[in-house]
């Protein structure tokens, strides 16, 4: 199946199964917002819990909090936001499409490296074992063509975003004959730069309304924090604070379903350390979060580093963990080290010492910060696409599966009286009555028994149980394993023992000790 077509079933499906819905949808939806149905609420809740407690419960020196959404505004001025927070786009004369100019380009230069790592798959296919890849990079005339305009292209951008240089932007998309995908033609305007912040007002008019922005990252509340935390706290550098929250962003282009949307869910640790040592804490931090990717068993192949060679004015390193997206290997989240860039800016703006006295070394300093920034959203999409699976049964039926890590499935058992009858729905419900108190056990008596399995399916159901009318006499329930379909008889007094640690999110977070 083509990837788009595996993206639309995908998307789909969150739709007809209750995880995602356009905002708004009865008045035709609003672009880029969306809301969360009845299991969507769950697996979202279910991946923020395991992120919040891989930082915060297995990290002694973590501490979480929860800032406000507004604040003040002199916050976006220090940071950099207001100035610098700015996308260049560029719109299409004849589609009347607006597009990020720098998107454009890196789309560009992803085509060479597609085209490379064809050639060298072709090569490998070719050479099989006696294959030496490195010498093949190096030798191939074709391979050595391609890399060298990639690697020119990518210069020349790079040069021109960190000069931000609209006009050679716009040159670049000119001599690399970029066109547009919907009009497919190369009539296109000036590059202009676009804040990204949504602004609104605070206070009535009369006595002077502020304005005020919905901020677009949740890493500044904890920056304007740290010193409250760290003093009420107790903490000693090197420390971290943990937000889950939302963020704002008026994205140009905002498209492919809740990969980028214009409010959205940011995970964030920014992580205190004495200066010289952020390049230690980087790897680490780099190594902790990978762990906590791959724990959720989709297979390491899913996920690459992607280090950045252009990095933001107060950035001394960084990288994204990207993950295998049906459309291509997409950033999920961020790991920077942004230096003291922040806290000393919050400093000069708000006139207040937010330094840090060192009882070790008896001195005060301006931490440097380990940021981890993760999208929410961004991260319920990666784990649907990677449990989204259409399986061919034996009897030449297809069931549609989703393969989510238990921990995070939203319901975790289903119980299932085989017919409404002989006292088989009140067994079952003295189950669910039992069970609901350790995890999210659910009853459903409608349609055949196979329809309410491959319903169960589709949701990620990890457990279904069946109660007969052997169960009234021996207390024993057929108990439905969704990944491998196999169906083993178990006493309802086991069924907690079996299911409780295999569906906790703490049999995740075992994984990363
Ligand atoms: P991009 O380059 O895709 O715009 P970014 O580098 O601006 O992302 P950061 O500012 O580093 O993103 O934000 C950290 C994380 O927040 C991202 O890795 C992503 O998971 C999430 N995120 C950022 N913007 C959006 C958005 N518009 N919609 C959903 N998630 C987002």
């Amino acid at each position: 199946m083509a990837q788009e077509d595996v993206f639309k079933k995908i998307v789909a499906h969150c739709k007809e199964y209750g995880f995602v819905f356009p905002s708004s949808d009865i008045y035709d939806g609003l672009a880029a917002v969306y809301d969360y149905g009845q299991n969507g609420v769950e697996l979202k809740n279910n991946i923020k819990q395991y992120w919040w407690q891989s930082m915060v419960l297995l990290h002694d020196n973590i501490v979480g909090i929860d800032s406000a959404i507004f604040m003040h505004p002199t916050i976006w001025k220090a940071s950099g936001h207001v100035d610098a927070f700015n996308d260049p786009l560029i719109d299409n004369r004849d589609s009347k499409k607006r597009y990020r100019a720098d998107v454009l380009i890196e789309d560009e230069i992803a085509k060479y490296d597609d085209k490379i790592a064809k050639e060298v798959a072709k090569a490998a296919k070719r050479f099989k074992e006696n294959f030496d890849e490195a010498k093949y990079r190096a030798t191939s005339p074709r391979v050595l063509e391609l890399q060298e305009k990639r690697d020119a292209l990518h210069a020349r951008y790079s040069a021109a975003m960190n000069a931000m240089d609209l006009n050679e932007l716009r040159q670049i998309i000119l001599d690399e004959e970029i066109v547009c995908p919907i009009s497919g033609t190369r009539n296109w305007t000036e590059v202009r730069q676009f804040n990204l912040m949504f602004s609104t007002e605070m206070g009535s008019t009369a006595d002077g309304a502020m304005k005020v922005y919905l901020r677009p990252e949740t890493a500044q509340g904890i920056f304007v924090n740290y010193l409250n935390v760290q003093k009420t706290g107790r903490m000693k550098v090197p420390f971290g604070i943990a937000q889950i929250g939302k963020a704002f962003r008026n994205e140009i282009v905002a498209r492919q379903f809740i990969f980028r949307m214009r409010e959205f869910e940011q995970m964030e640790m920014q992580f205190f350390v004495r200066p010289g040592t952020e390049m230690e804490w980087f790897s680490k931090w780099k190594e902790t979060r990978m762990k906590w990717h791959q724990a959720l068993g989709f297979g390491a192949d899913h996920y690459r580093f992607h280090d950045h060679e252009k990095l933001a004015h107060y950035a001394n390193a960084a990288t994204d963990v990207e993950f295998l997206m049906p459309f291509g290997f997409k950033e999920v989240e961020g790991i920077h080290s942004r230096t003291n860039f922040d806290l000393s800016q919050h400093e000069k703006f708000s006139g207040k010492s937010i330094k840090y006295f060192d009882p070790e070394t008896n001195e005060s300093y301006t931490p440097y910060v380990i940021e981890t920034s993760i999208g929410v959203d961004r991260m319920f999409l990666s784990v649907m696409s990677a449990a989204y699976t259409e399986e061919q049964l034996e009897n030449g039926e297809t069931r549609v599966v989703l393969k989510l890590p238990a921990g995070l499935a939203p319901v975790k058992l289903a119980v299932l009286p085989l017919v409404k009858k002989d006292g088989l729905p009140e067994k079952a419900r003295e189950i669910v009555n039992d069970l609901k108190f350790h995890f999210n056990t659910i009853y459903d008596e409608k349609d055949s028994i196979g329809k309410r399995y491959r319903r169960q399916d589709a949701v990620g159901t990890p457990y279904c149980v069946t109660v007969d009318h052997d169960t009234l006499n021996d207390n024993c329930v057929t108990l439905r394993n969704r990944d491998t379909m196999e169906q083993e008889r178990v006493a309802i007094s086991d069924l907690n023992a079996i299911i409780a640690d295999r569906v906790s999110i703490t049999s995740l977070l075992k994984k990363l000790q």
